[in-house]
């Protein structure tokens, strides 16, 4: 199976295969014992790689969590929590995922005011998109580094940068669990308080993530009970899922040139081929915009993406409609249409993500692609 819907989930890296066949015991890492201090070790290994890859400084902290899920739900729970609600004031993008804008709405149900950001041009975010948005009584605002679904980039060092400049009162997040492994993230160029990331994205295990935590910055805890994770997450650890994101920064850092070069190289080609041999093709972003290397969303009027995705699948290639994280329910993208696609129009739009591997066969599977894509045509056209 050829995985281009690594945005949904990036297929495990050698070094964390060889890792697990190799793994000794392990005990829980807050036993004294040396089963326990094994387990320690390995966190804490982690936590250095998951440092380094984000250029934190040595006060800065990485707590972690189930995955970006739940770093996204801490982060806005401890910038909001005890604040009386009517007093809330937030302004995020209209396409974060699900999780970022789902947990604000059960905030705006109880009375705060939620601001969602449309961009004026669909192609692209300006930072004054949001900064006219924000004002003396904003707490907390919240932005993405780069969309899941479309690839957008978004301009968050900037934006975060004039915030704290105009109102430094204001607490700052950024979901950077899609930029991660595809384009450079530095948390201190970022100038976010708190940072999310997650490990299933660059080729480590599923059910990890991180959250990245300005020095300085005061955290309330989401989930309590227990001391771990600096007192700022409670529940024993997930030492294998940790250490296997440690391996996969790591890794990441070695060969991040390399990987972008190859999702690049890919995901060009595919577009080329599209372009070539499907006019009726419609790309979600111009080639000029600032996109993820490895992401290439296409609306094909007339075919729907699920059908497309499943004879695609029959092929041997996985491709997505839609978010993977909301796929099996029916709506169509929120991300879409925020950009201005009507429900037909987002139904018709597919998503191909790619690794950054090099594929032997990339001729291939570019023409198998465009081959299924014109078989619909061809057949409605006989209908
Ligand atoms: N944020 C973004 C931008 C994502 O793309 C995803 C997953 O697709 C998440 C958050 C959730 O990440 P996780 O699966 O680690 O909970």
């Amino acid at each position: 199976m050829i995985n281009l819907d690594a945005n949904a989930n990036y297929s495990l890296i050698q070094e964390i295969v060889e890792f697990l066949k190799e793994l000794k015991p392990i005990g829980n890492p807050s036993s004294v014992h040396a089963l326990g201090q094994h387990a320690r070790a390995l966190i804490e290994e982690a936590r250095l790689r998951v440092g380094r890859v984000l250029n934190l400084n040595p006060s800065d902290r990485v707590v972690f969590t189930s995955g970006a899920t739940e770093s996204n739900n801490t982060a806005i729970h401890s910038a909001l929590y005890g604040l009386p609600l009517t007093s809330i004031s937030v302004v995020t993008s209209s396409i974060e995922h699900p999780c970022v804008l789902e947990c604000l709405e059960s905030f705006r149900r109880g009375g705060a005011a939620i601001r969602l950001i449309t961009p004026k041009d669909p192609q692209r975010f300006s930072p004054s998109d949001f900064l006219s948005c924000i004002d003396a009584s904003t707490k907390f605002v919240s932005v993405m580094l780069a969309n899941n679904e479309t690839g957008h980039i978004l301009p968050v060092a900037q934006i975060f940068s004039e915030i704290r400049r105009l109102y430094p009162q204001v607490i700052l997040h950024c979901d950077a669990a899609q930029a991660l492994g595809k384009i450079p993230v530095d948390f201190q160029s970022i100038g976010a308080d708190l940072l999310s990331i997650s490990a299933h994205k660059i080729g480590a295990l599923c059910g990890v993530g991180a959250l990245v935590i300005r020095a300085g910055y005061s955290l309330t805890p989401l989930i309590v009970g227990g001391s771990q994770e600096l007192r700022l997450r409670a529940g024993t650890e997930n030492v294998i899922g940790i250490a296997s994101f440690g391996i996969a920064c790591a890794v990441l850092e070695r060969e991040f040139q390399q990987r972008v070069a190859h999702m690049q190289h890919a995901r060009d080609r595919l577009r080329a081929e599209i372009r070539a041999m499907v006019p009726e093709a419609h790309f979600t972003l111009s080639d000029s915009c600032a996109c993820l290397p490895n992401t290439l969303s296409v609306r094909l009027p007339g075919v729907r993406a699920d059908d497309l995705v499943i004879a695609l699948d029959l092929e041997g290639i996985a491709a997505s409609s839609g978010a993977a994280c909301s796929s099996g329910k029916q709506l169509p993208s929120h991300v879409l249409m925020a950009l201005g696609l009507s429900e037909d129009a987002a139904r018709q739009t597919v998503r191909f993500s790619f690794e950054g591997r090099a594929l032997a066969n990339l001729g291939a599977i570019t023409n198998t692609i465009t081959r299924v894509i014109r078989n619909f045509y061809e057949q409605s056209k006989s209908r």
